[in-house]
């Protein structure tokens, strides 16, 4: 479903990703974990063709995303620190995203409970919490029954229960849809529980790839990540 081929991209003097490639089946889960400006970010932007690389090429469900709306039709991606109008409501929210992806309206109800927002979905977003906001980001990546969902450190910053809340829903999403997850985060506990593989990036680079158990096997001394 995703073909990352040997791809760089560089802002001025910064390879912010440097010669990665890394495959995602169908169906499949990987997430990716590294320090802050390793690169994940940026990769996120060219899966979802908002960059475009220098060199390499991106294929997500056999397409070049920079090249238009198809793959972006079936992609759903929630960006880091995702905001909402405050004054919206979450059903405000969802249905103003739903009319620019073209989504029934009906959708919106289910999709709000989906992501444990049924009761909330009248409320003004300035009200919600943190892990709530973040769980109507995940319901409008879901619009439109993504096949390929990308989570760009979605659980940063939220209370033990909101990173629970908020993995719970992912957990269900991947079992329940045939969806393909991409997920970056700081917690390899997490990696373990949502995803089938992790990649190490450092430096724009990826330095292992594997289970969590093989990566962290063989990340010797040359790899550092956390396990909380
Ligand atoms: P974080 O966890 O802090 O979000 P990250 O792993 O997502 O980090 P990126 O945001 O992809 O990393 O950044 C990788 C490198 O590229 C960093 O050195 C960053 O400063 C640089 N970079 C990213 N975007 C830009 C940009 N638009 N202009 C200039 N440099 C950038």
């Amino acid at each position: 479903m995703i073909e990352v081929t040997d791809v760089t991209k560089r802002y001025g003097d910064v390879a912010a990703v440097d010669g990665v490639s890394l495959s995602v089946p169908s169906g499949a889960s990987l997430g990716l974990v590294g320090t802050n400006g390793a690169g994940k970010t940026t990769l996120f932007r060219l899966l979802v063709g908002h960059e475009t690389p220098d060199s390499g090429t991106v294929r997500v469900a056999g397409v070049d995303p920079t090249g238009g709306t198809h793959v972006r039709e079936r992609v759903g991606y929630l960006p880091e620190h995702a905001g909402f109008q405050p004054a919206l409501t979450g059903a405000e929210v969802l249905g103003y995203y739903a009319d620019m992806r073209g989504v029934e309206a009906a959708d919106v109800d289910t999709l709000l409970s989906v992501v444990g927002l049924g009761d909330a979905g009248d409320r003004r977003v300035g009200g919600y919490s943190n892990g709530m906001n973040r769980r109507l980001g995940l319901a409008v990546a879901l619009l439109g029954d993504p096949d390929v969902l990308l989570l760009d450190e979605p659980t940063a910053g939220l209370d033990p229960a909101g990173v629970d809340a908020f993995n719970r829903v992912v957990e269900r999403v991947r079992d329940e849809r045939d969806v393909t997850v991409v997920l970056s985060t700081h917690a390899l506990g997490e990696v373990e529980a949502l995803c089938d593989r992790v990649a190490v990036l450092d430096d724009g680079t990826v330095r292992a790839v594997g289970t969590v158990d093989e990566v962290v096997r063989s990340a010797g001394e040359t790899v550092t990540i956390t396990a909380d």
